[in-house]
């Protein structure tokens, strides 16, 4: 079953008068990009414009500062529809989360005085700190997502893929300890943690063409040493592991682990390795919104433009988390952007230039149609 038609016409109509605010929302999170878990005056603007167009909105909800949560309809299948609004350090905006934060406010704001007549509640909530963190994860381990029938969200890519997958991740605090010395005098008493860091670094990047299809690692060095002239002490790393799903994950846990133990071994070091944030688990996609979603993007005349080189189950996200727990939507939507890519400056600039602005209308549409459908066959969630 789909929407009924005019509720679909209703909706397609407000959208249209919606465009200018909706788009002006979005360059102006692009324009002042906020990192993970201070995102102050985006979830602030978000807020204020869902408080404007009717909804309930709380605040700082569910104990997160820079959450938000804002309600309204009070029958039919509860659907929570995701904002997220961080930035990225140096490249700013570069994962488009303005447009995901816009597309998610677009749609609360034209379904709102819909919601009754089409028998939906309607939560959009504000999801801070996707890049690092995990704010869904605080989400749903503070009731969030309780008694949610189903959530969705979109995310700008290069390319379309409207059921895209995404692998699991977490991210690890390397710290190896040495022992300092006069690097010139007395270099025999030192022990050397950024020597005991590379070898690790080194180790892990022969250790690469060993790996099983989608596992993934990659680190950067974030210290080491204070000074040429001092064996350094302390020598730290940042590493994200990623993988297909949660038993190759183990896999490359212990394989990277040892990696770096052989490198802190070998120098005489020690090295200490701590999980940073929450661990992201693969996204899992409901086939009932996928198909509902691609309808609503047939329904608006969107040309997809699918990878040439195929799907990719690159990137993670802590949707992923949410998608476990209900049946969930995390479409990808084509900004037409390559080669620029996510996380490049260049993609950032994509981001908010015509093209965008028309994949965030779009996304609005898409969401809002799909949502329609929900309220109409909530037996469209049904898990194949
Ligand atoms: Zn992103
Ligand atoms: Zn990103």
């Amino acid at each position: 079953m789909t929407a009924d038609s005019s509720i679909s016409t209703d909706v397609l109509d407000r959208i249209a008068g919606l465009g200018p605010e909706i788009i002006g929302l979005s360059h102006a999170i692009h324009d002042d990009p906020e990192l993970a878990y201070q995102e102050v005056r985006s979830a602030a603007r978000c807020a204020d414009l869902l408080e404007a167009g009717g909804f309930t909105v709380e605040r700082g909800a569910y104990g997160l500062a820079t959450a938000f949560a804002a309600r309204a309809g009070d029958n039919g299948p509860h659907l929570v529809v995701c904002a997220e609004y961080d930035a990225l350090p140096v490249v700013g905006h570069a994962c488009g989360h303005n447009i995901i934060a816009a597309a998610a406010i677009g749609t609360g704001l034209a379904l709102q005085p819909l919601l009754d007549r089409a028998g939906l509640r309607l939560t959009v909530l504000g999801t801070p700190a996707e890049e690092v963190g995990g704010g869904k994860v605080d989400l749903i381990l503070a009731g969030a997502f309780e008694g949610v029938d189903a959530a969705l969200m979109i995310h700008p890519t290069p390319y379309d893929d409207y059921d895209s997958a995404g692998l699991a991740i977490e991210e690890w605090s390397v710290v190896v300890h040495g022992k300092a010395s006069h690097a010139s005098s007395a270099p025999e008493l030192g022990r050397n943690a950024l020597d005991g860091l590379v070898a690790g670094y080194s180790a892990i990047a022969m250790l690469r063409q060993h790996l099983r299809p989608w596992q993934q690692v990659h680190g950067i060095i974030t210290h080491g040493g204070d000074a040429a002239n001092i064996v350094p002490e302390r020598a730290a790393a940042t590493y994200y592991l990623r993988a297909i799903d949660m038993a190759d994950l183990d896999d490359l846990r212990d394989r990277v682990r040892a990696a770096l133990e052989g490198g802190a071994v070998a120098t005489g070091t020690s090295v200490e390795i701590e999980r940073v944030g929450h661990l992201y688990e693969p996204i899992r996609t409901n086939p009932g919104l996928a198909a509902a979603f691609t309808r609503a993007c047939d329904v608006i005349g969107r040309a997809f433009t699918a990878d040439p080189a195929g799907p990719s189950p690159g990137g993670s996200t802590d949707f992923g988390n949410v998608s476990q727990l209900v049946p969930g939507l995390h479409a990808s939507m084509a900004v037409n952007s390559f080669p620029a890519v996510n996380h490049q400056h260049e993609f950032a600039a994509h981001c908010v230039s015509p093209q965008g602005d028309a994949t965030l209308l779009d996304a609005v549409r898409a969401m809002s149609l799909t949502a329609l459908s929900l309220a109409a066959d909530p037996g469209l969630l049904t898990r194949e």
